[in-house]
């Protein structure tokens, strides 16, 4: 081994851990306990562009963060210096940094409430209005499960309180239960007689976002921005296409690590991560067959698991305060010189007729120190889809 590369020696330093599958190459990785594992492909070099590709620039890769761009990519694949190339990856992202600037950038906002099992306190919230697409959708219910954080986005024309209170019926309640207690901000909709009405029939507890402490729910919040980031990302220039956009941005997002929790949502309720469509691609070892009562004790068994490490992080994250994600700043430093492809508020630019350049007509950052930044010639695409009214 000694005349190998220190590739070659990782490699052969994994060997207990190596195991051939139908011809492919898999890594066995234990959890910590070593109660459960899972078998990572190995990625020869050639293809760790595909993958990276799936996983955070396709539709339902989703141009996540590192963080979860990360978490996808191990639960799936394994290959020396992954870490590294998912991080530069994510940094280089031109759609990323052209769309993701200082702006995301806000204060860590968290629950109040430790909840405990899935789909006992839900929040809601209409999201928009949005351009009008051609199926004629202007705003969107999004709902969010507390506990699990699945996400659910329902496309509704106007945001009438008995379109969204038929919305949430159908949708959420006739689909996982009824909520033991649903959150909502100030909205009208969700105070006109016809929602409380609803809630009244139903049984559910309905507490609201107070004047006084009007962002109390970040949680929802912070999903109505990764949601109006995506759509941006993905929706065609126009902007009429949004709500056909919007399943495959929940895909991603429920395949992803949420920072609360730790664990992606799909892990939280169902005890197994999503097929996504990287692991058509690749292929993905089958699950051992089992019978329906073997099934069900060993998904018990993980559903266990699970919650009990989602209880564990919310509550060290409730007394931390502040997320990770929230803590993490994006400031941006630009020098004379360095080209930019467009991470600039709309706000600083001269958009061209055509809507596909811009020009910055103003200082950026503005730091007071004119050397610090040098009008250049932009490409898009341009941040889309902000509510015209909140
Ligand atoms: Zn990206």
């Amino acid at each position: 081994m000694a005349s190998y590369g220190p590739v070659t020696k990782k490699y052969w330093a994994l060997w207990d851990s190596l195991k051939l599958h139908n011809g492919v190459l898999y890594r066995k990785w234990e959890s910590d306990d070593g109660r459960s594992f899972r078998l990572q492909l190995v990625v020869p070099r050639s293809r760790v562009e595909n993958v990276l590709e799936e996983l955070h620039s396709s539709p339902s890769g989703g141009h996540f963060g590192v963080m979860k761009t990360t978490h996808k990519v191990r639960e799936r694949f394994y290959w020396d210096k992954l870490k590294s190339d998912v991080d530069k990856w994510c940094r280089t992202c031109s759609t990323c940094t052209a769309r993701k600037g200082p702006n995301t950038r806000t204060r860590g906002r968290l629950q109040r409430y430790n909840v405990g099992a899935p789909f006992e306190r839900i929040a809601i919230d209409v999201l928009g209005p949005l351009p009008q697409t051609t199926n004629g959708n202007k705003y969107i219910l999004v709902v969010m499960d507390y506990f699990t954080k699945w996400p659910e986005a329902y496309v509704i024309p106007n945001q009438e309180a008995t379109t969204v209170a038929e919305a949430l019926l159908q949708d959420w309640i006739c689909r996982f239960g009824v909520p033991l207690l649903l959150h909502s901000d100030q909205g009208t909709n969700f105070t006109s007689s016809v929602f409380t009405g609803l809630m009244d029939l139903l049984g559910v507890t309905k507490t609201r976002t107070t004047p006084l402490h009007p962002q109390s729910d970040g949680m929802v919040e912070r999903l109505n921005r990764t949601i109006l980031n995506h759509l941006s990302l993905f929706t065609h220039r126009n902007q009429n296409d949004w709500d056909q956009k919007l399943p495959l941005f929940l895909l991603a997002y429920r395949s992803a690590v949420h920072e609360t929790t730790g664990l992606s949502p799909s892990q939280m309720l169902m005890g197994r991560e999503l097929r996504l469509p990287c692991d058509l691609l690749f292929g993905r070892p089958p699950d051992d067959p089992s019978s329906p009562v073997e099934y069900l004790e060993d998904l018990k068994a993980r559903l266990e698991d699970v919650h009990l490490f989602a209880r564990e992080r919310i509550d060290i994250n409730t007394s931390r305060m502040k997320t990770r994600y929230d803590a993490k700043s994006h400031e941006p430093a630009f020098k004379i010189g360095d080209k930019l492809s467009a991470s600039i508020p709309k706000n600083a630019i001269d958009q061209g007729e055509d809507g596909g350049e811009g020009v910055i007509n103003r200082e950026w950052p503005s730091t007071g120190d004119n050397e610090s930044c040098n009008p250049t010639r932009l490409i898009g695409p341009w941040p889309l889809l902000t509510p015209t009214s909140v």
